[in-house]
């Protein structure tokens, strides 16, 4: 087992693709998405994207991420900010944000309690490993 799979398994529930906005796209994020798809940033941007002045994000159909539908259809492409969670960082500094992201996450293994999910959050992100959801 891995350590990752100690403290969080997917239940692929889709709440985290849900809702009337996306997480925003840096210039690293569209370029591996560009990639992934094939495809040319400006049919990217046709296609998927929604643009408001300087912020890049994925389009919202139906109250879910453009992308979404039983699954991630990008997986590979997806924003570096989709890999993280929901074992954020933030979770280390505040008790608060654990109980939060277990709200929305079912995968959360909030059982564990905060001081034993901490101690192996912060193994996992020392090593850099990013969630593969
Ligand atoms: S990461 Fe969490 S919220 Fe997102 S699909 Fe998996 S269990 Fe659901
Ligand atoms: S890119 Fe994938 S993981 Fe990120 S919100 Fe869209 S469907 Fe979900």
């Amino acid at each position: 087992m891995q350590e990752t799979d100690i403290i969080f398994q997917c239940t692929r529930c889709g709440y985290c693709c849900h809702g009337e906005t996306t997480v925003s796209l840096d210039e690293h994020d569209r370029e591996r998405m560009c990639n992934a798809l094939g495809m040319s940033s400006e049919k990217v941007a046709e296609k998927y994207w929604r643009i408001t002045g300087n912020i890049v994000q994925m389009k919202v159909v139906d109250g879910h991420c453009i992308f979404y539908s039983e699954g991630c259809k990008v997986h590979t492409g997806r924003p570096w900010r989709c890999g993280e969670w929901p074992l954020h960082p933030s979770i280390l500094d505040d008790e608060n944000n654990f109980h939060t992201i277990a709200e929305s996450c079912p995968g959360i293994k909030k059982e564990l309690g905060y001081d034993k999910f901490c101690e192996i959050l912060a193994t996992i992100l020392k090593k850099g490993k990013r969630i593969k959801c």
